[in-house]
């Protein structure tokens, strides 16, 4: 049991900002996804959380006590990382009890609490074993299992299942979903590049911004898909990423309408608190909210297709966009799509799936 609250937490190294203005609190028996490009500082954040990097400024605690200065080992917290680095001339029984020894536990105490972590990882008929005997997901579990043991406060894991293929990597995420559901009382952070991952396991997703080194916004999965704060995580939730057009207002109020600048006037049900007439705006829409056009239906866009993908369930077709310089549009059409390359579709959209976003990239919703 252990709630985190960080505020106003920073971290720069010499003169290198890596983030600022952190402020997060996290519940008991969340399970908290750090998500973000590469270099953003998933892991800087989850090693100030763990101890094993100094907080530059701002406050961290844990159940209401002041972490800051507390080394890594009476924090209550266990790490499980990329590189699992298991002992390969110990058994899984040894890796998985060896700091329970270290610590001078009972004996009768450290087997309990080997075959608990085994059960629940169903590891129990690989005690035995050698980690070089075991496939890479048993060799997580197993790193995982090390971490069970000591029966810390809060999980942290660092990118655990980078190191897996990708069909290894889909069980061992569904391994971590069930295992978080037989521990419902335990806290963990779990930082991944991976939408997919964060999207699939996160209670709450943290997604951190590379540019700002801020967070871009804390959300439910559907929140952050549904209704991102601004175009960065418009852009980063989602695959393909959000088609973002710019746009001028043509008139403000309860719903938007907007003249895209290379396309036609789409109003949209979003209130524009503090716009007026010409302003320039962002619209948005992602590929899967994209439909082709029928005959009467309102066209967001046309556009001569550059190439297609056929993917079976979804056709992912690539459009010219209209003016140099600016991104090719994407939209996905269920099943496979009749579409060849040079000739021109015409896509439309239900209103509710838009999004509109100022100049600065801040969404009308939130305003
Ligand atoms: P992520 O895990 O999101 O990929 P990191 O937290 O590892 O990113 O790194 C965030 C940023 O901090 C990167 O730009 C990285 O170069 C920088 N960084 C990390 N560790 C150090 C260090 N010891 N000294 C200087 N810069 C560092
Ligand atoms: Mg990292």
């Amino acid at each position: 049991m252990a709630s985190l609250h960080l505020q106003d937490v920073a971290k720069s190294y010499g003169k290198v900002e890596v983030l600022k203005d952190i402020d997060l609190d996290i519940e008991t028996g969340e399970l908290i996804v750090f998500v973000g490009p590469s270099g953003c500082g998933k892991s800087t954040l989850l090693r100030m959380i763990a101890g094993l990097e100094s907080i530059s400024s701002g406050d961290f605690q844990i159940d209401g006590e002041r972490m800051n200065e507390v080394p890594p080992s009476k924090r209550g917290i266990a790490m499980v990382f990329q590189s699992y680095a298991l002992y390969p001339h110990m058994s899984v029984y040894d890796n998985m009890s060896f700091a329970l020894k270290i610590a001078k536990m009972p004996r009768e105490e450290i087997d309990q609490r080997v075959q608990k972590a085994a059960k629940i990882l169903q590891l129990e008929d690989y005690l035995e074993r050698l980690p070089k005997a075991l496939s890479g997901g048993q060799r997580q579990r197993v790193a995982i299992g090390r971490s069970i043991v000591r029966d810390p406060k809060v999980y942290l894991f660092d990118e655990p299942l980078s190191n897996l293929d990708a069909a290894l990597r889909v069980d061992t995420r569904i391994e971590i979903a069930q295992l978080k559901e037989d521990m419902p009382n335990s806290t963990m952070i779990y930082v991944t590049h991976d939408q997919v991952e964060a999207m699939t396991l996160a209670s709450r997703i943290v997604v951190l911004n590379n540019e700002t080194h801020t967070i871009g916004q804390v959300g439910t999965p559907l929140e952050l898909y549904e209704t991102p704060r601004n175009t960065f995580v418009a852009q980063f939730i989602g695959s393909p990423k959000m088609n973002l057009m710019s746009a001028k207002v043509v008139s403000a109020g309860d719903s938007t309408t907007v003249k895209l600048d290379h396309g036609e006037e789409v109003t949209v049900p979003i209130a524009s608190a503090g716009a007026s007439s010409g302003d320039q705006v962002s619209f948005g829409i992602r590929p899967e909210d994209f439909v082709v056009a029928g005959e009467g239906d309102p066209v967001i866009y046309s556009g001569e297709i550059l190439y297609s993908e056929k993917l079976g369930e979804v056709t992912v077709v690539y459009l010219k966009p209209a003016a140099q310089g600016e991104a090719t549009l994407i939209a996905k059409i269920p099943g496979i799509a009749q579409v060849t390359k040079g000739e021109t579709v015409h896509l439309t959209g239900s209103p509710e799936k838009m999004h509109l976003f100022d100049a600065g990239g801040e969404s009308f919703r939130y305003k």
